[in-house]
């Protein structure tokens, strides 16, 4: 009698693994909340030329990975290998690019990549993602990036560290393309064979490739810091300021490009140190693609993303969830923070998050320039206090707190003011 199993590298999620899903996504759910992510569910299959174009036709994915079908009516459809492209496609579909930027979304849900199995790969795994659209600041790659870092943390990861990098843009990474092609034109007999192929099409992959042949010319490869144009440069630079300030533990890795096509600037990944090292691949990764949307047929839309692999982390998962739990979101934000220039952004990104860590329900609007749009969102929040960073404060380190009700207003020093509206809130 034939006997039926899974495919291989699927597998069924018993009540058991359920009930984890069911907590990581409330978890994810919770941090998106108080962000401001929406959830945007895509359907499971698009047409294979959305991924082709998007995620790109010589990356792993949809060179080896894909499940493509063709349908009865001709069309070929593919099992979504990511999101990404998808959200991309939805932004546009949806007339979303007339919203107020942001536009903040998220999504849990099932992905599908024709991997080996027999190297612990599954076939049909979930993904946790957040994607923020229309802005191209570095605030929103830190706050992509401290959204992962404090889902992994709720899970009871310890000891993460990101690594970051950037690969520029269209304006920059065609000189450095051309400088590694020539690096690496006369070595291409010694490269493993998927380089070979790559070195004409992707060179920058070559960087990524873990095969001995290939890594042992990393050393003296030409590196992107040395090309970026003034714009990266800057950006790069800015973002690790934000990360500095949110004391965010990361390392620079130029050898990280992701394997993606759409990646511009920013790209990083999460890891956890244990004794033994990295021995569990990244936990957490994603980067800036501002050219998606564009490609794909929209207006120029700036965005920023991160994807999880849920199965994964849940079978490496250690306990301590409930640590980091982040507070429900209610309609009332206790506090609301504004800030007025770069400087006092980076002030009051490090604020907002420990007042956030201390469970303080803190609203922000980072994204807006103007502190009168700013306050229009405090009032809608009906926050009872507001913070204030303007550039004076924040050069002599202080802020001004501002108490909704009386419009009574005091300055004080940031770590101060956050003792303060602690006590505050407490005895409200
Ligand atoms: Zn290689
Ligand atoms: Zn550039």
């Amino acid at each position: 009698m034939l006997k039926f199993q899974t495919p291989n590298g699927m597998h069924d999620l018993l009540s058991d693994d359920l009930t984890e899903f069911e907590k990581a996504k409330k978890t994810a759910a919770k941090i998106a909340d108080f962000y401001g992510f929406e959830m945007i569910e895509t359907p499971i299959m698009e047409f294979s030329a959305l991924f082709e174009k998007g995620t790109g036709l010589s990356t792993d994915i949809v060179e080896k990975e894909m499940y493509t079908l063709q349908t009865k009516g001709g069309d070929s459809l593919t099992l979504r290998p990511e999101y990404t492209p998808g959200i991309a496609r939805a932004y546009i579909q949806h007339g979303m690019q007339a919203l107020p930027k942001p536009v903040r979304l998220w999504y849990f849900g099932p992905v599908f990549r024709h991997e080996r199995p027999q190297a612990g790969r599954l076939r049909q795994f979930y993904q946790l993602g957040f994607e923020s659209l229309g802005v191209k600041e570095p605030v929103v790659d830190a706050v992509i990036i401290l959204m992962a870092f404090q889902f992994l943390k709720s899970l009871g990861f310890r000891n993460l560290a990101i690594d970051i990098n950037t690969i520029g843009d269209a304006q920059c990474r065609p000189a450095f393309r051309r400088s590694l092609l020539g690096y690496y034109r006369n070595k291409q007999g010694s490269l493993c064979p998927d380089c070979k192929r790559r070195l004409k099409k992707n060179p920058l992959r070559i960087l990524d490739c873990k095969d001995e042949r290939c890594s042992r010319f990393k050393k003296n490869a030409p590196q992107i810091l040395d090309f970026l144009c003034k714009e990266c440069h800057n950006y790069f630079k800015e973002l690790l300021e934000f990360l500095d300030e949110l004391e965010l533990p990361y390392n620079l890795n130029s050898n990280l490009v992701r394997g993606l096509d759409y990646y511009t600037k920013t790209v990083f990944e999460i890891y956890e140190d244990t004794e033994e090292g990295r021995v569990q691949g990244s936990l957490a990764g994603g980067g800036r693609y501002d050219d998606l949307v564009r490609l794909l047929g929209g207006k120029d839309t700036p965005a920023c993303g991160v994807a999880l692999g849920i199965d994964r982390l849940l079978n490496l998962q250690k306990g301590g969830k409930e640590e980091n739990e982040v507070k429900e979101k209610e309609e009332k934000a206790d506090v609301f923070l504004a800030q007025v220039g770069d400087l006092a952004r980076k002030k009051g990104l490090k604020l907002f998050s420990d007042l956030r860590g201390s469970g303080v329900k803190i609203g922000e609007a980072l994204h807006k320039d103007s502190l009168s749009g700013q306050l229009k969102i405090a009032e809608k929040l009906q926050a009872d206090y507001i913070l204030i960073i303007g550039q004076k404060e924040a050069l002599s380190g202080e802020v001004i707190v501002r108490d909704s009700k009386t419009s009574n207003q005091k300055i004080l020093p940031l770590d101060k003011a956050l003792e303060e509206v602690k006590k505050k809130i407490k005895n409200n």
